[in-house]
C-alpha cells in the first residue's frame, strides 16, 4: 500500500520522504523511487543492484496549492551487470520522469492542453507554468503529433483561400517601385469526415495546389470523389485528371451569389454616374436600398421589398438596376435547386430563365455574369446534384484568425500551421458531423 503523502503527491512510482518549509513558503518534498522497475536497464531489461552512484534531481511538475512545491527526487545510477549487455550504466527512470526529462508527463500533458484545446499563447501557459518556451513549445509539438497523426483518406476536400496577414506596400530595389503583397493561403478541409483542416500551404495558386495534393499518398488522391472550389480558374486547372482521378469538381454556391451580387453592385454604381454625374450619396434612393438589393428577397418583409421596388422603377428609368436584381435572383432560383432537390428538367428551365434574361437585356456585367456561370457550368451542376459546399471552411477561417490573434502573429510558419490545424481538428471533433446521404455511392 503506498503511504497517504505519497498518494497526495500522486507521480506513480516515487515515494515522499520529508516535506519541508522554507522561509519563502516554499515547499520541499523528498522523494525517492519506489518503482522496482526503476532498476531496469533500458537495454537489456535485467533488473541491477549494483549502484555506483547517487544523485538529486528537481524535475518540474504542476503546481499544488497556492504556494510553490519543488521536488527533489534522490535517484540512483546502476551498472548493468549483464555481460552480454553493452550498457555500463544507467540512471533510474519512471513513466513521469522519463530519462534526461526535467518535467514530469503530467506537467507536459497539462501546457499542451492549455495551449492546444484552451488556444493560450505559449509564453502565457509556459510563465504558468515556470518553464522556458521552449519547453512549453515541445511540450505541445509532441501532443500535437500524437493527436495530428498522418492525414487520412478523405471522400470531400474543400479547398479555399485565406488571408494570412494584412496587404503590404514594400519598395523594390532596383526599380524603387512600390509593390503591394497580399499574403494568402490555401486551406484543404475534410468536408464530409471528422479530420478538420487538413493542411495548409502558402499562396493561392494552381502550382500550390498541386504541390501540396502531391505530398499526399496516392491512396489519399485516388479517394477523393468530390473537391469543392472557390470559382478560381487557378484552383479549377490545378484539379486534373492525373493529380485527382476519381473527383468531380464542385464549385462552392456561395462565391456564384457574390459574383451576382457584384454584377448588381457594379450595375447600379454606372447606372448612378451616368445618371448624375457623381457617385451615389446618401439621399440617393438606389443608394439607400443598395443594401435591400443585396438581400435575399424570401428575407425581405413586403413592405420594404415594394419600398425598393418603387424607389428602383420611380428613379431609374433604364430599368438596369431592376434588371440586375432580377438576374440576380433568378440565379439564386437556379441555386436553391440543390436544396429544393429538383430534377435535371427543372433545373434546365431555371438555367433558361436565367440565361434568357441576361440575354434580352444589354447590361454588359449581366452578359459577363452569364457567361461566367456557363464557363463553370459542368461544376455548378455538380453542385446542384450534391448540395456540397465550403460553409464549413468559412468556419476554419474564423478559427484560423483567433489563433493567430492569440498568438500575436507567428513568424514560423509551421509552428503555426500546426497550431491551426490542431485547434480547427479539435473544434471539428467537437461538432456535429455532416450528412453524407445525398453523396452517390
Ligand atoms: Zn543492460
Amino acid at each position: 500500500m503506498v503511504e497517504p503523502t505519497s498518494l497526495l503527491l500522486g507521480l506513480e512510482g516515487l515515494g515522499v520522504r520529508a516535506v519541508a518549509q522554507r522561509a519563502d513558503r516554499t515547499r520541499v518534498v523528498e522523494v525517492i523511487t519506489i518503482d522496482p522497475n526503476a532498476a531496469r536497464c533500458p537495454d537489456c531489461g535485467i533488473v541491477s543492484d549494483s549502484v555506483k552512484e547517487r544523485t538529486v534531481t528537481s524535475p518540474r511538475d504542476i503546481r499544488y496549492g497556492e504556494d510553490p512545491i519543488v521536488l527533489r527526487w534522490n535517484k540512483t545510477r546502476y551498472g548493468c551487470r549483464n555481460d552480454t549487455c553493452s550498457r555500463v550504466s544507467f540512471t533510474e527512470a519512471i513513466e513521469q520522469v522519463p530519462p534526461r526529462r526535467r518535467t514530469t508527463t503530467r506537467l507536459r500533458t497539462q501546457i499542451a492542453r492549455e495551449i492546444g484545446d484552451a488556444a493560450r499563447s505559449v509564453v502565457e501557459v509556459a510563465d504558468g507554468a515556470g518553464v522556458s518556451w521552449p519547453t512549453a513549445h515541445a511540450a505541445f509539438v509532441a501532443h500535437a503529433e500524437t493527436v495530428l497523426g498522418e492525414v487520412a483518406p478523405v471522400r470531400v476536400l474543400g479547398i479555399d483561400e485565406t488571408r494570412r496577414g494584412k496587404p503590404r506596400w514594400t519598395r523594390e530595389t532596383d526599380s524603387g517601385r512600390w509593390v503591394r503583397t497580399d499574403p494568402w493561403d490555401t486551406g484543404f478541409v475534410d468536408l464530409c469526415g471528422d479530420q478538420g483542416l487538413l493542411g495548409q500551404t502558402e499562396g493561392r495558386t494552381g502550382a500550390a495546389v498541386r504541390q501540396w495534393l502531391s505530398e499526399q499518398s496516392e491512396a489519399f488522391r485516388a479517394g477523393i470523389t468530390h473537391v469543392v472550389i472557390d470559382p478560381s480558374a487557378a484552383y479549377a486547372a490545378a484539379v486534373t485528371r492525373e493529380v485527382l482521378p476519381n473527383a468531380v469538381l464542385v464549385v462552392d454556391h456561395f462565391h456564384l451569389v457574390k459574383l451576382a451580387n457584384d454584377a448588381l453592385t457594379a450595375v447600379r454604381r454606372r447606372v448612378t454616374f451616368d445618371t448624375l454625374g457623381r457617385r451615389g450619396r446618401k439621399q440617393d434612393p438606389e443608394w439607400a436600398n443598395r443594401r435591400r438589393l443585396l438581400t435575399a428577397r424570401e428575407r425581405l418583409a413586403p413592405r420594404a421589398f415594394a419600398a425598393m421596388w418603387n424607389a428602383l422603377i420611380d428613379n431609374d428609368p433604364s430599368a438596369q438596376i431592376l434588371s440586375a436584381y432580377i438576374a440576380k435572383e433568378e440565379l439564386r432560383q437556379l441555386l436553391a435547386a440543390a436544396r429544393d432537390r429538383v430534377d435535371d428538367a427543372e433545373i434546365r428551365t431555371r438555367l433558361y430563365r436565367f440565361y434568357s434574361w441576361c440575354a434580352d437585356t444589354k447590361i454588359p456585367e449581366l452578359h459577363r455574369l452569364a457567361t461566367t456561370i456557363e464557363t463553370w457550368w459542368p461544376a455548378i451542376l455538380a453542385f446542384l446534384h450534391t448540395g456540397l459546399s465550403n460553409a464549413r471552411t468559412e468556419g476554419y477561417n474564423r478559427l484560423v484568425k483567433q489563433v493567430k490573434r492569440v498568438a500575436c502573429g507567428f513568424r514560423n510558419t509551421e509552428n503555426s500551421r500546426r497550431r491551426i490545424r490542431f485547434h480547427c481538428t479539435r473544434a471539428q471533433r467537437a461538432s456535429t458531423r455532416f450528412t453524407t446521404e445525398h453523396l452517390p455511392g
